[in-house]
């Protein structure tokens, strides 16, 4: 585990298609949101055996009765419990943690809006090594998975070539998916693309963002109550690509654009405070992937979108969300020296001009 990845603050939660009033609300706890904590510096002596209490949430205006936390948790003697903003009525969350802690924690309190408060305890009073949260999300137990909603126009496609050579991808079977709790629904014509980043860990190794993506699957399924891992593809900073969702099936990584609507996620959190880099054979492998994307479908490469061009979210985070434009050109097959040198020039956003294709304002950005 590296050690900028326990700086933790209070971002968005692996995040999927979450929105306010619907699936789920990131919860943010101020400009002191860091939810992470050690022996060394435990906050919070509220009561015996207590070591963490997070305080009042920022105000959440809509109705919940779930709150759903994970990050790293070292040390497996420690519990969460949360409570309404103003109550001792102190409920402890269910904890599914793997053997090398990473964790998600899940609670039910009774259906109202308002703030929510954290705490952690540990049996031993002092916990091994440093608790991280990643994320806290809030919702409405009656939240499923959205089914298809009649999205924007379609813009205008370009020729598809079903012999385009896809990249290597690591499949579900290779990295141990389990199966959709239900049948996926059909979305055979993909024709945009969205980024995302999973608020996880920066994985090293192939091994790791197997671990990873086992993680991610239970979380969206038994946390987050999807049917399947949200993504379609999932990208680690060593250039590895894992298969979430098959192709041809409706993701649920945008709420509210999910049609048509490949999602890609890179593994990290490239955002401050913990600012993970995307690494060029990670943006490599996204422009691979995204190539073969546009020659298959006939994918317009400006579709390449980041989540927070649908809602407000950090999403993908500043540092992903920065190489967007780069990759819109690599999607469109331009080389990466040629992309720079339309910068250096100053040359406009997304200027080139894609197989005559006139350009499209369709959808809002
Ligand atoms: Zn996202």
């Amino acid at each position: 585990m590296r050690a900028e990845a326990l700086a933790l603050g209070l971002t968005a939660l692996l995040c999927a298609g979450a929105s306010a009033g619907d699936l789920g609300r990131t919860v943010t706890f101020g400009s002191a949101g860091d939810l992470s904590f050690s022996a060394s510096a435990a906050r919070g002596t509220s009561a015996p055996g207590v070591v963490y209490d997070s305080g009042d949430s920022d105000p959440i205006g809509q109705a919940w009765d779930t709150v759903l936390l994970q990050g790293e948790l070292p040390d497996a003697s420690v519990t969460f419990q949360a409570a309404r903003a103003g109550s001792s009525n102190w409920v402890t969350l269910e904890t599914h943690r793997t053997p090398d802690g990473r964790f998600w924690a899940k609670g039910r309190l009774s259906l109202s809006s308002g703030p929510v408060r954290l705490r952690a305890l540990a049996a031993s009073g002092a916990p091994a090594g440093t608790t991280a949260v990643y994320g806290v999300t809030v919702f409405a137990s009656s939240a499923k998975e959205a089914a298809a909603a009649p999205g924007p126009a379609v813009p205008p496609r370009g020729p598809q070539d079903p012999s385009a050579p896809r990249p290597l991808v690591h499949g579900r079977a290779e990295w141990g998916a389990v199966a959709p709790t239900q049948p996926w629904a059909p979305d055979p014509l993909p024709w945009r693309v969205t980024l995302h980043h999973s608020d996880g860990r920066y994985t090293r190794t192939l091994a790791e963002s197997e671990a990873e993506a086992r993680f991610i699957q239970d979380f969206h399924i038994h946390g987050r109550g999807w049917i399947d891992i949200a993504y379609h593809y999932l990208v680690d900073p060593e250039g590895n690509i894992l298969e979430g969702r098959p192709e041809g099936v409706l993701g649920a990584h945008t709420l509210g654009n999910n049609e048509g609507n490949i999602g890609i996620v890179l593994l990290g959190t490239y955002h401050p405070p913990v600012n993970d880099k995307p690494t060029q054979v990670q943006l490599d492998a996204v422009a691979a992937l995204g190539r073969y994307l546009v020659r298959r479908y006939g994918i317009d490469p400006r579709m390449l979108k980041g989540h927070r061009d649908y809602k407000a979210t950090d999403c993908p985070g500043d540092w992903a969300y920065a190489k967007l434009d780069y990759l819109r050109l690599a999607f469109a097959g331009v080389p990466a020296s040629a992309s720079a040198a339309r910068r250096s020039h100053g040359a406009p956003r997304a200027s080139f001009v894609w197989r005559g294709v006139p350009s499209w304002d369709g959808v809002r950005r």
